[in-house]
């Protein structure tokens, strides 16, 4: 958790025109990008004419230990001068060393026997794995996978057919068939909808694309009863939540969250790389042979020994550096300095750890997002009520302070009439 010793851009590579060339050949399905970002350094990135940012978003949760961590880019370093690519058919230290280590962190009291981890390229991937065993759990006989309103699990059409937000799934259906959405946190739905033909229930411990919204306390602990009882898997989606960033491994380790509950399967993306891509379908117990056996499953990049090596760095950090504390101190801390700013803009706000949404009373995230990046602090307006924070865990006391500073001037800003 150093600052920063340089405040100089690297030369610029981008010159004139850059940001015009980017969506003609690039397909750039986000729309024109806001800033050309050429260096960052831990919480702080700098664009091409040299102005500062400090990175509130982290790639949108990913960027776990910040820009350029030192032990992260020693790590990455050495394994890519050492061997940098293999096959599936072969295995390497750092693959096998990040699936021990996941299963010991995903399940603290110990992984059932039986529990393997197929390691991907990202949470949309994670989440295919994840449905192909919910297909192979039961075949036939249970035809109907359950998720929730407000659901993000990915964009590939299996990965689309479980998210709900109708602008994306409607240009491209007919999606894979069977998924139920019901509606989020209320039990009494979820209880009727679950039966002996159902064969997965998918959840987001905390729903983040839909604004980051916690489940309701004791809802997860229920889940469990339900999926139990009607012998289908409980998928926990932590591709958002998890490695750390609500300042425990996992959100559903939070007592209020998770309280003790054990899933079938657990996936992950994100700040699992820390900016590497790769993405994990942990599988407890004896579910994870359904995708063991030739052909079931594969990917060619899956498990790189980069991007493994890189998974590791990031664990070691967290370990080393104490920033699971330091996330849940630091979490709750902003989160109650927001709340006290007692702007009349501010309708809220709601999270965990370092992954915050502030909730705003009109619908001006936009605005009050321009007006932060203008102000050198980079957020997301996650809903057009609500801004995000999914920051790096070693930001600092002092960095969270000066966003504070800054936020009022950027809601008045955005509550001014244009
Ligand atoms: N699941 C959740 C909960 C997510 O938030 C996301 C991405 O925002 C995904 C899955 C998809 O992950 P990726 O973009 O790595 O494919």
């Amino acid at each position: 958790m150093t600052e920063p010793t340089t405040t100089t851009p690297a030369a610029a590579t981008t010159g004139p025109g850059w940001a015009q060339r980017y969506g003609a050949a690039l397909m750039n399905t986000f729309g024109a990008p806001q800033r050309v970002l050429v260096r960052g350094e831990g919480a702080y990135v700098w664009d091409a004419d040299g102005r500062r940012y400090l990175d509130l978003l982290g790639g949108i949760a990913v960027n776990a230990l910040g820009h350029a961590h030192p032990a992260y880019v020693a790590a990455v370093t050495e394994q890519l001068g050492t061997l940098g690519h293999v096959s599936n058919f072969f295995a390497t230290p750092a693959q096998v060393g990040l699936a021990e280590k996941l299963l010991a962190l995903v399940t603290p009291g110990g992984a059932p026997a039986g529990s393997r981890v197929f390691l991907a390229n990202s949470g949309t991937e994670a989440n295919e794995a994840a449905l192909k065993m919910a297909r192979r759990h039961g075949g036939a006989a249970r035809p109907r996978i359950l998720a929730l309103e407000g659901a993000f699990h990915g964009r590939t059409m299996g990965a689309l057919a479980l998210t709900h937000k109708a602008a994306y799934r409607e240009p491209f259906e007919p999606l894979p068939g069977g998924v139920e959405f019901v509606p989020f946190g209320d039990l009494a739905a979820l209880e009727a909808a679950m039966g002996d033909d159902v064969a997965a229930l998918f959840l987001e411990p905390i729903q983040g694309e839909a604004g980051v919204r916690p489940l309701p306390p004791g809802y997860l602990a229920r889940a469990r009863a339900l999926t139990s009882a009607a012998g289908a898997l409980l998928v926990l989606d932590e591709v958002q939540s998890g490695m750390g960033r609500t300042g425990t491994w996992m959100a559903h380790h939070l007592p209020h969250v998770g309280g003790g509950v054990v899933p079938d399967v657990v996936t992950l993306a994100k700040g699992l790389g820390g900016g590497f891509p790769i993405g994990a379908t942990v599988a407890l117990g004896e579910h994870a042979a359904t995708l063991l056996g030739p052909g079931q499953h594969g990917t060619t990049f899956g498990g790189n020994p980069v991007a493994a090596a890189a998974a590791l760095a990031v664990i070691g950090a967290i370990e080393d550096e104490g920033l699971l504390a330091h996330v849940a101190e630091l979490g709750t801390w902003l989160r109650e300095k927001v709340a006290g700013l007692g702007h009349a803009r501010l309708a809220g706000v709601r999270g965990e750890g370092l992954l915050i949404a502030i909730e705003l009373t009109e619908p001006v995230a936009p605005r009050v997002a321009a007006a932060l990046l203008d102000a050198g602090f980079i957020v997301n307006p996650v809903r057009e009520d609500a801004v995000r924070l999914a920051p790096p865990l070693v930001l600092t006391t002092a960095q969270a302070q000066s966003f504070l500073d800054a936020l009022p001037a950027a809601l008045d800003v955005a509550g001014a009439r244009p």
